[in-house]
């Protein structure tokens, strides 16, 4: 991959607990950062000049399902288990493996193209999904999900995965185990899962306290809440990231203060599902990491996390009716070295530092919506969006460039993805 040096950067580098921006220049030599100074003079083999434009980590989406892009609008505004039954389970069944990877592909480049450079997605055709994650270049963790009613198809594949990646430091993919969720997933099927994470030595990717009526069926069924369900099943003893986690009661956060791993706040889904609000500040008080994810496209309809930052913001100041309930900076917190943290990739990515994996990306900060710039923090999570991301780049490579992808054709993939929906929907 060579070297690459970002000249002329205004670094927020999400290191420490101050949103301060320094101007850098930064040296990635193949896929990580190796200096980071006032000024560096080197011959390398690419050489951006960032303008003075705000470079700033990739952002992590933590809960997603790439695959689902073809739904984006498609049977909206219903509940969560009536949009499940009804709209996405019985066109899902109709998948061919071509769809998992032209909608996964779409996916990936939308991600890109709004600044999120690692994600972590739970679904089945999960082999297709990897072959769109290495083509486009994102970095991701991935699971094959597993339900009572798939049970017998997929744990080789989880393990057939890990052995490939898991061990090795340079990959982009990191490979979970995942339950799809306690209402789907009776003892004997969470317990199955709990032995795979175990014998792939990898952690566990599962929705949890989603909705009411998840609470409600598990109590009839079990006499215990979800998170005392998957508890008593083993789930914790290896690390989780929980993708929602609403409904939990003040026994359930005792049980969750000690897991490694995390939650992952999907603010957008479940105001769309009208699913609750997690309540980010009694988990954070309770010292449990929260990331912040998009949930499918389905559910969500956009999959920029810009739109996530300032919407969990809300929430939370609304829940509380307290606008010092979350700071800005919690949220980019949330969105990069929180969420990296959750996905246990702390120690690679979420913060612009020497020796970190080069997930970077570039934002133009001339648009108006910029000036003045009083506090980045809060420039970032009640004013940017998406689109003002111009570079992204994913373990060294610069995969979107000035607002155009290098090594992936959008317009093909925009074409595959139509005629795939055309076919279903
Ligand atoms: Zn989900």
């Amino acid at each position: 991959m060579g070297s690459l040096l970002l000249k002329n950067a205004r670094l927020l580098d999400m290191v420490g607990e101050n949103s301060d921006i320094k101007e850098r220049d930064i040296l990635v030599e193949n896929n990580r950062i190796i200096k980071v100074e006032e000024t560096i003079d080197v011959q390398a083999d690419k050489v951006i000049d960032c303008n003075k434009n705000l470079v700033m980590p990739g952002l992590i989406n933590t809960h997603n399902h790439l695959a689902m892009s073809i739904f984006r609008g498609y049977k909206d505004d219903k509940s969560l288990m009536d949009w499940l039954n009804n709209a996405i389970w019985p066109v899902e069944d109709k998948f061919i493996e071509e769809d998992f990877y032209w909608n996964s592909y779409e996916s990936c480049l939308e991600l890109l193209k709004s600044g999120t450079t690692t994600c972590n997605d739970m679904y089945f055709g999960m082999k297709n999904v990897v072959n769109a994650i290495e083509d486009s270049g994102i970095r991701a963790v991935v699971s094959w999900c597993i339900t009572d009613n798939s049970i017998n198809t997929k744990p080789e594949e989880t393990i057939k995965y890990a052995e490939k990646y898991n061990h090795d430091k340079n990959a982009r993919v990191r490979v979970y185990a995942s339950a799809h969720a306690p209402y789907t997933c009776n003892p004997e099927t969470v317990k199955l899962v709990v032995d795979l994470a175990k014998k792939a030595e990898t952690g566990i990717h599962v929705h949890l306290s989603e909705t009411l009526d998840e609470e409600k069926q598990i109590k009839e069924r079990y006499g215990k809440t979800p998170t005392e369900y998957l508890n008593d099943l083993g789930v914790f003893e290896v690390p989780v990231i929980l993708a929602h986690g609403i409904h939990f009661s003040d026994s359930d956060i005792e049980i969750l203060k000690n897991i490694k791993g995390g939650i992952s706040h999907n603010p957008i889904s479940n105001c769309k599902l009208a699913s609750g609000i997690c309540d980010v500040t009694k988990l954070h008080k309770q010292g449990i990491k929260v990331g912040l994810g998009t949930d499918g496209t389905g559910s969500t309809t956009t999959l920029d996390l810009f739109e996530e930052m300032k919407t969990a913001a809300f929430l939370q100041k609304q829940k509380y009716m307290d606008a010092e309930a979350i700071k800005a900076y919690d949220i980019l917190k949330m969105a990069t070295i929180e969420g990296a943290e959750v996905l246990g990739l702390q120690d690679e990515i979420g913060t612009i530092e020497v020796g970190k994996k080069a997930d970077i990306i570039i934002i133009d900060t001339s648009d108006l919506r910029f000036t003045p710039e009083n506090d980045i923090a809060t420039t970032l999570v009640y004013a940017a969006n998406g689109s003002d991301v111009v570079t992204t780049i994913v373990d060294g490579k610069v995969l979107m460039e000035n607002r155009n992808f290098l090594f992936s054709d959008e317009s093909e993939i925009k074409e595959h993805v139509m005629q795939n929906a055309n076919r279903l929907l």
